[in-house]
């Protein structure tokens, strides 16, 4: 995992949605933003706010819209993620909260930073969206993916040479869905 594409990846990957069996164990659900304390302790462990400053109401549920639509961007497949309304509009409505811009000072040269505009949402967030603008314009984008097992759905940075992957573990959620297809064609008297 590129350290440019760190906090968007670890913010994707707050709402774990797998439920798959392994080792005889069941993996639990979580949302590691239960509430906006924890979306604040979450941003303040990255330093990406004051430590205990807790997000409004507002804030938090930008916040999750945020998630929502980049999770849904991430889902999509590289090459048809510019092409769909459907996941694009709702990402573009939920960046209007996260405004930014070309900052000259400091050690790293020309960056995005937070603009310094009036707005509800959490100042700490527009990091991730300018990792997300960065990684864009860079290509590094593309091989940020959602694992293609439903019952998965991590995101994972796909370092495969063709960039081809679809699952964030071939050994694991890859057999699970080869196996699971094999034996429903063989249920429906499929080759
Ligand atoms: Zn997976």
């Amino acid at each position: 995992m590129p350290d440019a594409l760190a906090n968007l990846y670890d913010f994707a990957n707050t709402l774990d949605l797998r439920h798959f069996v392994h080792h005889g164990v069941q993996h639990q659900q979580a949302d590691a933003l239960g509430d906006p304390s924890a979306l604040g302790d979450w941003l303040s462990a990255r330093r990406l706010s004051e430590r205990g400053a807790i997000p409004s109401q507002k804030a938090f549920e930008a916040a999750l819209r945020l998630r929502s639509a980049i999770r849904d961007y991430l889902k999509c497949d590289p090459a048809e993620r510019r092409s769909k309304p459907a996941i694009l509009d709702p990402l573009d409505k939920a960046l209007r909260s996260f405004p930014l811009r070309v900052s000259a000072s400091g050690k790293d040269g020309l960056r995005l930073q937070r603009a310094d505009t009036e707005t509800e949402a959490q100042p700490g967030l527009s990091a991730i969206v300018a990792e997300l603008y960065d990684s864009a314009s860079n290509g590094t984008l593309d091989r940020l993916k959602m694992c293609a097992a439903e019952e998965c759905q991590r995101v994972f940075y796909d370092r495969s040479k063709p960039g081809t992957r679809r699952w964030c573990q071939s050994t694991l959620c890859g057999n699970r869905m080869k196996t699971r297809t094999y034996r429903e064609r063989q249920k429906h008297g499929g080759r």
